[in-house]
């Protein structure tokens, strides 16, 4: 990134709604500075170094004044810093992205200013509000909610009133007494249909329909707080129709889904496109172990003497491939030995490699693999596998006159720094169900939580990808517990909707 500020649009919260211009420029930024309307798991996308500053304001009460967030862009800048202005929305839709930019030009600092999707049209396109539409409205009008008292000069009640398009109101709600009257007084016809859309597009969004004479009584009934979007005119009547967001199988849904942050969690993609809320818990550090490395070097070289590579987990494809590519091994060199798999997960990982396997189990455990391997020639087998992976499949293949070589190239440790934050996620957040997708998943978090604290496992419905896995919960806990019907993440998001 050049020297330059950013002034960056994040969109409005969900977060395959950002542009990909926004994420180069955080991926890329030496220092961020957010917005409360951010969604804050886009600052999982930052360098290791990157320094995150706070400067969220709620609508009334400005945490960090905004001549301090100019000068904090400034300074960072002239630091010799990349910096990222990152706000929800787009920054110039009562972003003050306008104000900010003008400092920076103030001072002769180059900036470049991203555009984001505005709450006020994609947010109501998520509420099933589509903000022109032919047949009831040919305009809309973003307005700000948030004004002064006397604000005749700065709003025309008058002419808003009397327009047949979309009025949008952003930053309303603390207000909406003041504008429903203006609107009212002004000649606006007191059924017109409008709604009230809360934290659009996130996994709470609300959206609440009624008339423009109702609309004060209805925020006090229903508790709308901000961030809420107001919308006033015809085009609201869509919202039962168009609203597929709401309407999404998992929508308002907790799932806690346990998982090492180090494999991007493709469950956790297929539950949110079902609407749900995925909470992570990593309840285990996965990383390589280094000094293994040597040892293995000399297999490596030798990858002719074998005649199978066994792989029971997709880490295990992670990190022995790892380990190919830091040794500058073609991987043409494979093509006599036979690639061996358990699951899906594990596939679509070789397949990811290029590679793909020849002889596959079915069901996720190892001696199902290792009976799929013994149906072929007798010859020597190399295993890559975590340190604490069992020992069935050497076990079953050596009885078999396989000669199988371990080499552990990954380690699996319970995180215990997580015990707190994963207790109070578990009695705190209204978590509906937990997924564990191996054995070691569920025998980590019982580890982690401490035994006192298994209990708290039962006030959700527990997930589990198999036999095996339902077995090692079994041993623990009775109650709640539900098994996919097929050993995959699919199979498991259905059985949960199934549930339901
Ligand atoms: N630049 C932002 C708007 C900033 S003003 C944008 O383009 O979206 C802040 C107001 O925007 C809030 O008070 C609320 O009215 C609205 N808003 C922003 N994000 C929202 C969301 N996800 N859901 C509902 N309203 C939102």
């Amino acid at each position: 990134m050049s020297n330059k500020v950013y002034i960056v649009g994040a969109g409005p919260g969900d977060y395959g709604l950002i542009t990909l211009k926004a994420v180069e420029c955080i991926k890329k930024a030496d220092v961020l500075v957010y917005d409360r309307l951010v969604n804050p798991d886009f600052l999982n996308l930052k360098k290791d170094n990157c320094e995150v500053i706070y400067v969220g304001k709620e609508s009334s009460n400005h945490i960090v004044p905004q001549d301090q967030i100019n000068r904090i862009l400034i300074d960072k800048f002239n630091d010799g810093k990349a910096v990222v202005r990152l706000k929800g929305g787009d920054p110039y839709v009562f972003g003050r992205g306008g104000e900010e930019a003008e400092a920076l030009y103030d001072e002769g600092i180059e900036f470049e200013v991203v555009p984001g999707v505005t709450s006020a049209i994609g947010g109501l396109c998520y509420a099933g509000i589509p903000v022109t539409h032919r047949d009831y409205s040919s305009s809309f009008h973003i307005v700000t909610g948030h004004s002064k008292k006397d604000d005749q000069n700065e709003i025309n009640w008058s002419s808003l009133s009397k327009e047949k398009g979309t009025l949008i109101f952003l930053m309303g709600i603390g207000n909406i007494g003041h504008i429903v009257k203006q609107l009212i007084e002004n000649g606006k016809e007191p059924n017109t249909p409008v709604a009230f859309v809360s934290w659009a597009t996130r996994h709470n969004q609300k959206t609440t329909l009624s008339t423009l004479k109702d609309a004060r009584e209805c925020v006090e009934r229903e508790k709308i707080k901000a961030p809420t979007i107001f919308v006033v005119g015809a085009v609201v009547k869509l919202a039962d129709k168009l609203n597929f967001f709401e309407k999404k199988p998992l929508f308002g849904k907790n799932i806690a889904i346990t998982r090492s942050r180090a494999k991007n969690s493709e469950l956790r993609k297929k539950l949110e496109e079902k609407g749900a809320k995925v909470i992570e818990i990593p309840t285990i550090d996965i990383k390589s172990i280094e000094s293994s490395k040597v040892m293995i070097k000399e297999k490596i070289d030798g990858i002719n003497d074998y005649d199978y590579l066994a792989f029971t987990s997709h880490n295990s494809v992670k990190y022995f491939f790892d380990i190919l590519k830091f040794y500058s091994f073609d991987l043409r060199k494979l093509a006599n030995v036979k690639l061996c798999s358990i699951g899906a997960a594990t596939t679509s990982e070789l397949e990811a490699k290029g590679v793909l396997p020849d002889i596959t189990s079915e069901r996720f455990d190892a001696v199902s693999l290792a009976v799929e391997i013994s149906k072929h020639s007798v010859g020597k087998v190399l295993f890559p596998c975590s340190e604490i992976a069992g020992t069935a499949l050497q076990e079953y293949l050596g009885n078999n006159g396989f000669a199988v070589d371990r080499i552990e190239v990954y380690s699996n440790r319970v995180n215990y720094s997580e015990r707190e934050r994963v207790v109070d996620i578990l009695s705190n957040s209204s978590v509906d169900f937990i997924t564990f997708t191996s054995s070691s998943t569920f025998e980590n978090i019982v580890e982690l939580m401490g035994a006192e604290n298994i209990s708290l496992l039962e006030k959700c419905k527990i997930i589990s990808i198999g036999d095996i896995t339902t077995k090692t919960i079994k041993s623990k806990i009775n109650n709640n517990v539900f098994q996919s019907k097929e050993v995959s993440m699919e199979s498991m998001v259905e059985k949960i909707i199934e549930l339901l």
